[in-house]
Order: structure tokens, then C-alpha cells, then sequence
């Protein structure tokens, strides 16, 4: 199997939080990226000739800022060149302002079966101060266009601890959105990165200080993250991942990928890939991603950063990334990947883990509640 990932790096504009590989472009400069980019999807396919794809994710940036017959043309030229288990995941991430209901029920009839809708918050004031173009309105729109679209399969991203944001608000956000009974929910702490204009506003102030600038105390924060969980499983929601919760059945299968260690593909300006214990990254400079793949160019080379995991690193990536999900790790699929037990190489650190309430062990090894709320400091454990 094997699962795709797409990046469209294009947005209406940039928001104040935003480290992703997004920006803005001209209608030109997004028509010769979708060119590039088929390119580059139809020349690499002889690589995966053997694989079925099981999941695709177009993400961004804004997908959905690209014109709709981008995305259809993506989506054709994948169908002719690889070959598609026989009900893949198909997922396209939208932007509420950037779709109405002609795009979107053309996104079904190409295939696209999956929408993630980047709410991040129903309070226009958290939106607003989030720099994000859209209000509460408009996402309460594109919902439903959705569903009248024909998505049956839809996640909404939620984001606390934002400026200006208290426990109360977030749980109307979290109430609201559950209400419209979305069958996945993504919830993630707001993180303030380095060279984002949020961080020049906050990112010094931390502590008293960022709450004088307006962010939320550790205590509210606190008080976020606990009724996340608590109100998402109270409205039959299944925490599946540290920030990803899902009606019975609807958990995402091309995240879950990652966090199994399957192999996917990246195509697109910055996308990363792993492969056989190889991962890699696309180039970030679009004039090098251009001049691979742009006009007249049949092969090119955008591959950067190409690491061939040692066994070593493929076990620590085996523990912390399989710690991410809920049902945690198994033993005997340690054992069935490196052919020895699990024990032998981690016993000291599970014990250790185990005698500090932070994990669960058993034929599975997961992550106690306890253990879900320091995971950072539990994940680097691992590490040789
Ligand atoms: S829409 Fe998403 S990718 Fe685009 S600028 Fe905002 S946060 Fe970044």
C-alpha cells in the first residue's frame, strides 16, 4: 500500500500564527505550480508501480484556493498513473471564503470523498485575531454546502488556547461544532513559532506576561485541554491520537499512516516523504521545484534532505510515533519488524515509565492519561 500526500502551498493570505510553506500567488504563478506539480506526479508514478494507494491528502496551504479544474486534472492524472486499492481515502483540506457548493460537489465527482474544514474557532474575535480571512459565518456555510454537496466524511480543525480565548468560549466553539456532528475533530493548543508575527506579539511574554498581552493563563489552558477530551468523548467521540478524535470508524486513515510508519509519498513544493526507511523532503524554493518540473521538463530533481533510516532510528520512530495513538504499540509488531523483543531494548525505560504511572503495559504498550499530558518529555525517552 502506499498513500499520497499533495501540497498546494498557496493562501489568500498569511495568518499572524502561520510556519507552515504557505503564501500568497498571483492566478500565473498558481497555473504554472498545477503544471509542475502533474508533472512531477505523472513522472514519479514508475516508482510506485507495484502499490496500491490506499489514502490521498491535498493539503496546504489552502487546497481549495487552487481553480477547481486544478484540482480535478490532480486528481485524473493520479487515476492514470497509479493504481488505487479499491475504497481509498481522499481527502482535500478547505478553506471556509474558498469553496461554495458548485466547487465542492465538483471535488466529489472527481473522487474526493473526505473534507478538513480549518475552522480553528467559531468566536469571530478568536478568528479575527488569529489573522484568519474568514468569520464563524462563513465556516457554518461551508459546512453545510458540504454536506449538501454529498461529504459524509468530514473533520473540522479547532485550535485553543488562542489570544483573547477563555475556557468558556472554547467550549461554546467545542458545543457548536459538535453539534453539526462532524465525524472527526482535530483540537491542537495553539504553539507559537519562531518567525511568525505572533511570535514578535507574544512569543517573549510568556507567563504573566502573555497574559497581560491577552493570551490565556496556564490554568484556563489547562481547563481547554481537559474539556476537549471530556466534552469530545461525551459527544461519542473517540480520542484516537493526542489531538484527534473521530465517530466509530471515521478515525483518518492517511494521518494514521504516519503514526503506523506506512509508506507515503509527498509530491509538491516542501513535501516530505518516506519510503522504505527513506525519507525525504521536496525543495521549499519554488524556482528549484519550477525548474524540475516546470515547462519542457520531463524528469527533475527536487529530492532534499534524504535520510536512510538506521535500525536504531526506525525503532525510536516505531515508540514515538505509535505512542501518538490510543491503542498505543504492539509488542509482537516490534518484534515482527526488528526481530527482537521489545523488552530487551527498552525494558529499563518502560519500567522506569510504568513505575511513574506514564504508561500501560501489556501485549500493547499505551500511553496513560498521565502519560497522554507530559508525552513530549515520554516520547524522548526513547531515543537512543
Ligand atoms: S490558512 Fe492555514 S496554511 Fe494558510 S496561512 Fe492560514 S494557517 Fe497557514
Amino acid at each position: 500500500m502506499l498513500s499520497i500526500y499533495i501540497h498546494i502551498p498557496f493562501c489568500v493570505r498569511k495568518c499572524l500564527y502561520c510556519d507552515f510553506l504557505s503564501f500568497p500567488a498571483s492566478e500565473r504563478d498558481k497555473e504554472i505550480y498545477a503544471a509542475a506539480l502533474l508533472k512531477e506526479i505523472e513522472t514519479e508514478a514508475f516508482r510506485y508501480e507495484e502499490r496500491l494507494v490506499d489514502t490521498v491528502f491535498l493539503g496546504g496551504g489552502t487546497p481549495s484556493i487552487l481553480q477547481t479544474a486544478h484540482i480535478e486534472k490532480i486528481m485524473d492524472t493520479l487515476k492514470n498513473c497509479y493504481r488505487f486499492s479499491s475504497k481509498p481515502e481522499i481527502t482535500i483540506e478547505v478553506n471556509p471564503c474558498t469553496v461554495d457548493k458548485e466547487k465542492l460537489s465538483r471535488y466529489k465527482a472527481a473522487g474526493i470523498n473526505r473534507l478538513s474544514i480549518g475552522a480553528q474557532s467559531v468566536q469571530d474575535s478568536e478568528l479575527r485575531a488569529l489573522g484568519r480571512i474568514h468569520n464563524a459565518a462563513d465556516f457554518f456555510a461551508a459546512f453545510h454546502m458540504a454536506r449538501e454537496a454529498g461529504f459524509d466524511n468530514i473533520n473540522v480543525d479547532l485550535m485553543s488556547a488562542l489570544p483573547g480565548q477563555t475556557a468558556e468560549r472554547y467550549l461554546e466553539t467545542l458545543l457548536k461544532v459538535t453539534g453539526l456532528k462532524p465525524e472527526h475533530i482535530s483540537a491542537y493548543s495553539l504553539i507559537i513559532e519562531e518567525g511568525t508575527p505572533f511570535f514578535d506579539m507574544y512569543g517573549e511574554k510568556e507567563g504573566e506576561n502573555g497574559v497581560e498581552r491577552g493570551l490565556p493563563s496556564e490554568e484556563e489552558e489547562r481547563r481547554m485541554y481537559e474539556e476537549t477530551g471530556k466534552r469530545l468523548e461525551e459527544a461519542g467521540y473517540c480520542r484516537y491520537e493526542i489531538s484527534n478524535y473521530a465517530l466509530k470508524g471515521r478515525e483518518c486513515r492517511h494521518n494514521t499512516t504516519y503514526w503506523r510508519r506506512h509508506d507515503y509519498a509527498g509530491f509538491g513544493l516542501g513535501a516530505s516523504s518516506m519510503v522504505e526507511n527513506v525519507r525525504w523532503k521536496n525543495t521549499a524554493r519554488m524556482q528549484t521545484y519550477l525548474d524540475a518540473y516546470g515547462k519542457g521538463k520531463i524528469h527533475g530533481n527536487v529530492k532534499e534532505e534524504i535520510q536512510r533510516l538506521g535500525r536504531a532510528e526506525q525503532m525510536e520512530e516505531f515508540m514515538f510515533l505509535g505512542l501518538r495513538l490510543t491503542e498505543g504499540v504492539s509488542r509482537a509488531e516490534f518484534f515482527e519488524a526488528f526481530h527482537e523483543d521489545m523488552e530487551k531494548i527498552y525494558g529499563p525505560v518502560l519500567q522506569q515509565l510504568l513505575d511513574n504511572g506514564l504508561i500501560d503495559t501489556g501485549e500493547r504498550v499505551k500511553l496513560t492519561s498521565y502519560g497522554r499530558d507530559v508525552s513530549n518529555y515520554v516520547m524522548a525517552q526513547f531515543l537512543f
